[in-house]
């Protein structure tokens, strides 16, 4: 099944979707310096991160993907939230 995020899930199924990939929700579950690994089938986010100052963070991959090796860039939710529409 097809899973959107927080972003995204709104431009699918309009404002009252429920996003099965909550980001400040997981975020908030993490504990500082870890990650969990999604996938949003919209804007393609990878994982969600916290650092040990309880900043978030987004794993956006960069496009240089193989089966094996995903490369991903890390970004602030502000610098995600500046990124141009995906869908
Ligand atoms: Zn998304």
């Amino acid at each position: 099944m097809a899973e959107f995020c927080t972003y995204c899930a709104p431009k699918m199924w309009g404002e009252e979707a429920i996003p099965e990939i909550d980001v400040v929700a997981i975020s908030e579950a993490l504990p500082q310096d870890s990650y969990s690994l999604v996938l949003c089938e919209g804007c393609g986010m990878a994982a969600i991160g916290k650092d040990d100052a309880d900043t978030i963070f987004i794993a956006m991959p960069t496009g240089n993907t193989s089966e094996n090796n995903k490369e991903v860039k890390w970004l602030t939710l502000d610098e995600y939230e500046k990124l141009p529409n995906t869908i």
